[in-house]
């Protein structure tokens, strides 16, 4: 088998040259043209040798990715990328563009075992998980597509389809990838993992030395009311979860955040809210509010928004401090997993 650039280390690759006869450099010579340049294709790497290039392309797979779709939101700053896998499986990232910042939010894996109810990768169930570079080509990709606009990514969310605690190894292996100087040498601060709460996931991910920011998506104030949203919230307790997040925050530093999306009649409610304040109140953490995105086939809808005001006064009373976000990028399928589910329905 082909030995994968993308998600190998820099001394795997000097191992590789060493074992071929060639100068351990070449490998950081590869790594520049990919990384600094910005360029993925092996035929126009000039300061190598046509001989090396020649033995790179019979005896390395870069590791990339088939692009499929790439569709612009009409506002300009969201686009969504399909990729096509090797065993032709979908997967999608989406790159958000907000002042300064070029975050992309990429897949952990194919479909979802979370199954949220307002959520289209939910609906496919859990696929096969990504293997480690099949989640770093994603940002790569993007990156070079970037780099021709003279732009990089500049922030990593692993928000996109798949539950990142259920394919552990892949996605840890990716976030010490991107934050090693070699590759794109992001700060920690800059990377995001989103969870449903596997608590087994976030303990383990406490001891992993990582310093990266860690979200729960709560979307219900009770064990009851989330199970009903995210049927797969029945494996752990609520207050289980909440204390592996406790711990998390303080043995990384970092602050928690909460995602909760507004399902109109379901979570939306000022009992809702007043539930949700007594069980932060106090709590160093950030409230993400999502108003509903409406999905094609789901029959949940948008709230209102004066109940999401009503919700904010809430929180604001009892200092819990809190954001109100509307999804980016409506027009083009913004909750995650749409486009992947348009393509599906497309060919089948
Ligand atoms: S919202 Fe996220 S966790 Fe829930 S089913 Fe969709 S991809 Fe999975």
């Amino acid at each position: 088998m082909k030995t994968k650039v993308l998600g190998s280390s820099l001394a795997t690759l000097r191992e590789w040259s060493v074992s071929k006869g060639k100068k351990p450099f070449i490998a950081n010579q590869l790594l520049d043209w990919m990384f600094k340049k910005g360029e993925s294709d092996l035929t126009k790497m000039t300061n190598l040798s046509l001989e090396v290039r020649t033995l790179m392309q019979e005896e390395l797979d870069m590791g990339t990715l088939e692009l499929v779709r790439e569709q612009e939101s009409r506002d300009g700053e969201t686009t969504k990328f399909l990729w096509k896998l090797p065993d032709d499986k979908l997967v999608e990232s989406v790159l958000i563009r907000s002042g300064d910042r070029r975050t992309v939010c990429v897949s952990s894996q194919v479909g979802c075992p979370a199954r949220c109810a307002f959520c289209a990768s939910g609906r496919q169930g859990l696929i096969r998980n990504l293997e480690p570079h099949e989640i770093i080509a994603q940002v790569y990709q993007i990156d070079l597509w970037l780099k021709k606009k003279n732009e990089a990514v500049s922030h990593i969310v692993y928000m996109g389809m798949g539950e990142p605690f259920r394919n552990y190894e892949s996605v840890v292996a990716s976030i010490r990838y991107f934050i090693d100087p070699n590759f794109l040498g992001l700060s920690q601060r800059r990377i995001t993992v989103s969870t449903v709460g596997v608590v087994e996931g976030i303990e383990r991910f406490t001891q992993e030395g990582l310093k990266v920011n860690l979200v729960l998506s709560l979307h219900a104030p009770n064990q009851k009311l989330r199970t009903k949203i995210i049927p797969y919230a029945r494996e752990y307790a609520l207050e289980t979860i909440l204390d592996a997040m406790w711990r998390y925050a303080d043995v990384s530093g970092r602050d928690i955040t909460f995602e909760y999306t507004l399902l109109k009649g379901i979570n939306d409610g000022i009992e809702q809210a007043e539930e949700l304040a007594r069980l932060l109140k106090g709590k160093q953490c950030t409230v993400n509010l999502i108003p509903y995105n409406p999905v094609e086939g789901l029959r949940l809808e948008k709230p209102h928004h004066t109940s999401v005001e009503e919700f904010r006064q809430v929180l604001d009373r009892a200092k819990v401090i809190n954001t109100c976000r509307y999804t980016k990028g409506d027009d083009i399928a913004a909750a995650c997993g749409q486009l992947a589910m348009q393509e599906l329905k497309n060919v089948v």
